[in-house]
Formats: structure tokens, C-alpha cells, sequence
């Protein structure tokens, strides 16, 4: 039977979930959080376990997830686990996240990041001795490549990744709402009953944690659609007003206040802006 221990890495304001699954003489790490801090924290609880760490399985292709990994893999063996779509969206974006990152993080966003080393088929189950994963792709959704691991044979928790955000605000610069969406509904009905999701970002939670997340998405793109883009900065305020009072926590907001351009660019609303 594993343990599963989260690390949660707060530099600068952002709150970002890694786990480690403790196994009988193995650790696996999910996710390194975007910072050196982040990662750093990954690796000394490893440590402190004091058993081999065997691999880090990433999620999904966004900065906060995969930054801090070099950190956390530093001095094992530990391979970079992701599936294919991950791997590339990863490898493809990075250079934009550095310019997005380095001037908000500074030296905490790593100089070199590292990159998925071994990639899985959608699907694929991986074994490291009690220990047992499987991953299911989810393609494009938060991030322009999401997917999410269940653990052990009743698959009763999933590291969840952004699927769904425990009552922080979102990012949805990337502009996929319409396939996360998708995503969140066909997951709300495979989960098992009882199941518990790890995510990304927040305590951990059950399967309604999914309708919340629909719920926010939702209410984001309306109010977006809704605002009077005759003038786009008072149409951006008024979003992050909208969403500020839905909810009613800063955790994560400069995400949801990078989402808003990003989004009504997409829906035609305002000049395309890159995210
Ligand atoms: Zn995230």
C-alpha cells in the first residue's frame, strides 16, 4: 500500500501542487512545480523519505508543472515520464514561457529546464515495483496538452493536474476552453464513485470539484463575451472584477488576469494577443 505525500511550493504568491507516492523501496514524484525553490522542496522530501526516487511523471504541459523538475530529478536516475502530445507541447512553448517567466520569477524560474526523457502511449501502465500508474491522455484542455495518472488497480485517486482547480483562479490563456470543457464532462463520468483528486493546485478534493471548475470556465468566457470591448482596458477590468467577485480568493488571479486578452482575442473580441 503507497503513501502519497504533496509538497505544495508557494514562491511568489503561487501556490503549486508536486506529490510524491511512496512505495515500499520507491518514490515516484508527480509534477516539479514551476520554481528552483519548488523543486528543491520535491528532492528534500525525497530525501527525508529516504528511498530511491524511480521517476517524475508530468501532467501536463504548462511552466508550473514540469519548471521546477530539473531540480527535483537532481542526482537520480529518475527519468522525465510524459506522453508524446506532453513532450512536444512542452518542448515547443518553452522558449516563449522563458520570455513570459524570467522577468515575474526571476532567478526562481530554472535557467535550463529539463525535458520529458521517456514517453508513454496513451493508455500505457507503468509498474515501479508496488507502485502502479496509468496514464490517460487527455490532448489539448488547461494547457495545450493535458492528461492525468490514476493510481493503483481500483484507479480511487488521480493526480488530476489543472483539470480542475480547488477554488483558485485559472489560467485559460491557451485558449482550449471548449475541449477543457469537453474533457471535464467525460471525466465526471468515467471517475469511480468515491474517487479522490490530487490536483494541481489546492487541497484535494472529490469528483465535484470537476463541476466547479465547469462552473468557473463557464462564467469566465461569459463574462468576457459580456464585456464592452469598445474599450478594451475598461473590458478587462470589468472581467477581472466579475471574476474577482465569483470568487473571492487571490490565489492564482495574475493567471485568470493573463487569460482575459487571450480569450476575447479568440472569440474576436479584441486584437489576437499571444499567451
Ligand atoms: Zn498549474
Amino acid at each position: 500500500m503507497s503513501t502519497t505525500h504533496r509538497i505544495e511550493s508557494k514562491v511568489a504568491d503561487t501556490p503549486v501542487n508536486a506529490y510524491l507516492i511512496e512505495g515500499e523501496r520507491q518514490v515516484v514524484a508527480i509534477d516539479g512545480t514551476l520554481t528552483v525553490s519548488g523543486g528543491r522542496a520535491v528532492r528534500e522530501r525525497v530525501e527525508a523519505i529516504g528511498k530511491p526516487l524511480a521517476a517524475l511523471l508530468v501532467t501536463h504541459a504548462h511552466p508550473d508543472h514540469y519548471g521546477g523538475a530539473v531540480e527535483a530529478i537532481a542526482g537520480s536516475e529518475a527519468p522525465i515520464v510524459a506522453t508524446e502530445g506532453v513532450d512536444a507541447a512542452i518542448r515547443r512553448d518553452d522558449q516563449a514561457k522563458e520570455e513570459l517567466l524570467r522577468p515575474m520569477f526571476g532567478d526562481e524560474w530554472p535557467a535550463e529546464r529539463a525535458f520529458p526523457t521517456r514517453l508513454v502511449e496513451p493508455g500505457e501502465e507503468l509498474a515501479f515495483d508496488d507502485i502502479e500508474l496509468a496514464v490517460r491522455d487527455l490532448g489539448p484542455g488547461e494547457s495545450p496538452h493535458d492528461s492525468i495518472w490514476w493510481l493503483g488497480e481500483d484507479r480511487s485517486t488521480v493526480f488530476s493536474g489543472d483539470q480542475a482547480y480547488n477554488h483558485m483562479h485559472c489560467f485559460l490563456a491557451d485558449g482550449h476552453w471548449e475541449s477543457w470543457l469537453a474533457n471535464l464532462e467525460r471525466l465526471a463520468a468515467d471517475l469511480p464513485p468515491g474517487v479522490r483528486l490530487l490536483p494541481g493546485h489546492g487541497d484535494q478534493a472529490g469528483a465535484k470539484l470537476l463541476d466547479w471548475q465547469r462552473a468557473y470556465i463557464e462564467r469566465f468566457v461569459g463574462a468576457v463575451r459580456g464585456a464592452d470591448w469598445s474599450d478594451p482596458g475598461r473590458a478587462k477590468q470589468a472581467v477581472v472584477e466579475a471574476m474577482a467577485s465569483y470568487l473571492q480568493a487571490d490565489d492564482l488571479r495574475f493567471l485568470m488576469e493573463l487569460s482575459v486578452d487571450p480569450v476575447a482575442g479568440k472569440l474576436g473580441l479584441s486584437e489576437p494577443t499571444r499567451s
